[in-house]
């Protein structure tokens, strides 16, 4: 058994697995493999994921959704990426927001921005922190006041008034809420001196600019945005001034979000492997018999099932232990990007030149492993920052 989940988490898993298997897997490949990442989006899919509760999981049952934890979403995502990583990517974006609406927002916030949420099946939320000189800042914060985010944010009377341009963002150009960081105060660090904005997607003085032609995650695409004094109330901070980075720890506190599309795609790769290797006749006999593919199987197996093991055991203990260690969350993280690299390398072993042609499904999911590992973080940034809990691991 993975893990003791409830009959509820299984009916859950279940429902997506269908869902993934009827719906998405059947146009994923031609998505996929569309020239232009514009239309890469899979808005319908989106629509009807929602239509499902998928979309609404991480709201509260009072605000319209099911209240799921995050052992539950987790299961969903690493069931869903097993499958196709790009849909089930979008869907879990959604959660992130409604974490940080729903955790964060007033009640005047929830009742104008969760609503909109929860009532439009279509609607999807982006994070704006990334912007052309400012990547890995946002993981390991530097003290010094010049370094951080360029996008600014001046106070005009009730409103503020926000200037800069985001890169490489996820959704962006399709959601309709906006998540928007920027500098409120120039004279202290970026972990000080930035604020979380509310801001539609179609707000006068926005502009967006390339959808970025990304080798893998396509129907995850990401796009650049330009800020020209565009004008938000200050009611729709969400946290407080210059609080962006509580809020931002809200939605990042314990997150199994990478470890469960790595895993998830992992196991998608392992399945196809081991069904390979049943079937492939080399030196007389099935490959699966020969010593060396069992070994190789049995390694692969091996990685991905300490890294979900790793995983359940986090979701687990952000909700149900208090003295949960953040370290944990980051160990896991590097650690399921070693087992994907590592994945690949035996898969590659394992399907010899089958495994790389665009009509098996591993190619796509060999370039879909390798476009995220440094989300979240680089490895060797997130090593560093472990570096720093050193001396108590305790
Ligand atoms: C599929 C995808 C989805 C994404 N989604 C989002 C999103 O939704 N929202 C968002 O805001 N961004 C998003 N991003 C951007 C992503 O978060 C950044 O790419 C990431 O933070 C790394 O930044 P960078 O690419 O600028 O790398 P860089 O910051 O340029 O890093 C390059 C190298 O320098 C090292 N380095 C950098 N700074 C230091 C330092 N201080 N000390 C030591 N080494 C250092 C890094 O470890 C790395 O090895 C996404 C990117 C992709 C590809």
């Amino acid at each position: 058994m993975q893990y003791p989940f409830t009959d509820e988490q299984k009916a859950l898993s279940d429902l997506t697995k269908d869902f993934m298997e009827r719906e998405v897997l059947p146009v994923a490949a031609e998505m996929d493999r569309r020239p232009d990442p514009k239309d890469c989006y899979p808005a319908e899919l989106i629509n009807k994921a929602s239509k499902l509760g998928l979309r609404t999981l991480a709201v509260p049952e009072e605000y319209g959704g099911s209240g799921s934890d995050l052992l539950t979403r987790t299961l969903v995502l690493w069931t869903g990426a097993q499958i196709e990583i790009g849909v089930i990517k979008c869907i879990s974006q959604c959660w992130k927001l409604a974490t940080a609406l729903f955790k964060r927002g007033t009640k005047e916030q929830l009742d104008k921005w969760g609503k909109m949420f929860v009532e439009d099946d279509d609607c999807v939320g982006s994070f704006l922190l990334t912007e052309p000189d400012y990547g890995s800042d946002n993981i390991y914060r530097q003290p010094g006041p010049e370094l951080g985010l360029k996008t600014s944010a001046v106070k005009d009377g009730d409103y503020w008034v926000i200037n800069g341009a985001k890169r490489f963002t996820s959704l962006t150009s399709w959601s309709k809420i906006l998540l928007v960081f920027a500098r409120t105060d120039p004279n202290v660090s970026v972990s000080e001196g930035s604020t979380c904005f509310l801001v539609h997607g179609e707000q006068e003085g926005i502009t967006y600019g390339r959808v970025h032609d990304k080798m893998g995650y396509r129907l995850y695409p990401n796009a650049e945005s330009f800020f020209d004094n565009v004008r938000v109330h200050q009611d729709d901070i969400l946290g407080e001034v210059n609080g962006g980075f509580q809020t931002f720890s809200t939605i990042f506190r314990g997150s199994a979000e990478l470890i469960a599309c790595n895993t998830g795609i992992c196991r998608g790769i392992y399945d196809y492997c081991y069904a390979h290797a049943k079937e492939r006749i080399q030196g007389g006999k099935p490959i699966i018999e020969h010593q060396t593919v069992q070994m190789m199987l049995s390694e692969m197996l091996m990685n991905i099932e300490v890294a979900e093991q790793f995983m359940w055991r986090i979701c687990w203990g952000v909700e149900e232990d208090d003295s949960f260690n953040p370290r944990f969350t980051r160990n896991g993280k590097v650690f399921s990007d070693q087992v994907a690299l590592k994945t690949i390398a035996l898969a590659t072993d394992i399907l010899g030149g089958i495994g790389v042609m665009k009509d098996t499904p591993t190619e796509k999911m060999f370039r879909d492993l390798l476009t995220f590992l440094h989300g979240d973080g680089t490895d060797s940034l997130t090593l560093l920052r472990i570096a720093q809990t050193l001396e108590n691991p305790a």
